[in-house]
């Protein structure tokens, strides 16, 4: 294995995957992967998931996903996040909910690892976007570099050999040297919360370190039309214009 993609929150957004999907297959990733939240907000859960089973993506369970399956309250949620839950729940079909019931918390490779929220607790589903969450999570894999998503905004944490201190960027192409570790936050296609309103997603290269960000436009209206049509609520729509 040479490249992977790395994929962030989808949220039901098929044009946002799809957009993704042809950016990797240019890059000529060997594996795609998913950080989780793969339904909830967007119109289209069942598609997004046949297209990622289609793809053989390996995926990890955000939030959204278990808090759709019953497994964690939805008492955190704001209540358009929880309209859209119980929309989907009335959606979704018995092969996506399979799907989602089989997704594990995190997965480990070698060369990296994938969590949807932070670790040593990835059931908690904490928000990664300080310094100490960073380092707790880097001290739970062994791994050079991991990647996780649930803030929609991407970021990276690099530590240096032998420094217990972190530092923060938000470069969209830079090289993990050797002896560094990171943690990166890849985005959210589905809803980007960076005021970009384009698709983000990673593309990892195993042998040379590099991490590119890469961005797509998509069909943010047609989703919006979707959105509306079928009663979600329409903030769920109007926001990915705003990339807020
Ligand atoms: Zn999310």
């Amino acid at each position: 294995m040479r490249k992977v993609g790395i994929l962030g929150d989808l949220h039901a957004n098929l044009s946002a995957l799809e957009a993704v999907l042809a950016l990797f297959d240019l890059e000529e990733v060997d594996a795609i992967y998913c950080v989780g939240d793969i339904v909830g907000y967007g119109a289209r859960p069942n598609e997004v998931i046949e297209l990622l089973m289609e793809r053989e993506v390996a995926a990890v369970a955000g939030n959204h996903d278990w808090a759709l399956l019953g497994k964690i309250s939805e008492e955190s949620f704001n209540p358009y996040a929880r309209a859209a839950l119980e929309w989907t729940r009335a959606k979704i079909s018995p092969e996506a909910r399979d799907f989602l019931e089989a997704l594990p918390l995190r997965i480990d490779t070698e060369h990296f690892c994938l969590v949807h929220g932070a670790l040593p607790n990835p059931e908690e589903f904490e928000y990664l976007q300080s310094f100490p969450t960073a380092l707790a999570t880097l001290a739970d894999f062994d791994a050079p570099i991991g990647f996780v998503g649930h803030t929609h905004v991407p970021m990276n944490f690099i530590q240096n050999p032998g420094s217990s201190e972190l530092e923060w960027h938000f470069q969209v192409d830079w090289h993990l040297e050797k002896g560094q570790r990171a943690v990166v936050n890849v985005g959210s296609p589905g809803q980007p919360r960076d005021e970009i309103p384009t698709a983000p997603a990673v593309v990892y290269n195993l042998q040379t370190g590099r991490v590119q960000l890469l961005r797509t436009p998509y069909n943010i209206a047609a989703e919006q039309r979707l959105i509306r049509k079928a009663n979600l609520p329409a903030i769920l729509g109007d926001r990915l214009q705003h990339g807020i």
